[in-house]
């Protein structure tokens, strides 16, 4: 399904049911089509059919932007590679697991997965792939270095549409954020303190586009605020 969220922002979520559920995210950025995370191999020709029934078509998207490299993040670039014309955004470490430039710790739980990953399901070379920095801008958007959950995390906070991709730095709960599991991220002190770091440095925003869970339509920094507060 896709589901309006505000002003040019539609929400896709895909899986059986929790906990496998999935978000992408697509936002008209000033007339740039932006698609935010991109599922799972197999949610690929969901997400082709969820932007025609808003009015786009893959071709049509002007980037990708990606929180982090996860598979349930990044699977679905490999069928939609063939009509992506566009560049393809990661944050600097995430970017550097996929290109070589990192490698991750083998002895390290999700080190060792990200080892795997990339060797058995390697993004395709003709994506055009781009290192983001802390702070860089692209369009409308304003990518956040938040790591924990992966070396390389990124928010993307998008002002004018009062919107906060916030992959999996947190997760709804009950209508309220949350912090990933422990199995599943690199660190989770690094994962606390990049949310007080967002917390402190983002203007804020209504949306909270969350990786897995409910989306919040309201309030957005209000609610990363009181998570932060309770893990300080
Ligand atoms: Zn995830």
């Amino acid at each position: 399904m896709i589901e309006r969220l505000g002003e040019g922002v539609w929400w896709m979520q895909f899986g059986l049911g929790p906990p496998l559920l999935r978000n992408c995210y697509l936002v008209d950025d000033d007339g740039a089509p932006t698609l935010i995370d991109v599922g799972l191999p197999w949610d690929a020709p969901k997400i082709r059919k969820h932007l025609e029934s808003v009015g786009y078509d893959v071709s049509d998207v002007e980037r990708v932007l990606i929180t982090h490299y996860d598979y349930d993040h990044v699977g679905g670039l490999r069928r939609l590679a063939r009509d992506l014309d566009a560049p393809v955004s990661l944050g600097e470490r995430d970017y550097g697991i996929v290109a070589r430039e990192y490698t991750p710790p083998l002895l390290h739980h999700k080190g060792a997965f990200h080892r795997v990953l990339r060797r058995l399901f390697p993004l395709p070379l003709e994506l055009q792939l781009r290192p983001l920095a802390d702070g860089e801008r692209v369009g409308g958007f304003t990518a956040f270095h938040t790591p924990g959950h992966n070396p390389g995390h990124t928010v993307y906070v998008h002002e004018e549409r009062s919107a906060a991709f916030l992959g999996d730095l947190a997760w709804e709960d009950e209508g309220a954020l949350t912090t990933p599991m422990r199995m599943d991220s690199y660190s989770l002190a690094e994962v606390r303190q990049s949310v007080g770091d967002l917390a402190e440095r983002t203007p804020p925003f209504e949306i909270a586009c969350v990786g897995h869970g409910e989306p919040l339509t309201r309030g957005g920094s209000e609610a990363l605020g009181v998570l932060a507060a309770s893990l300080r």
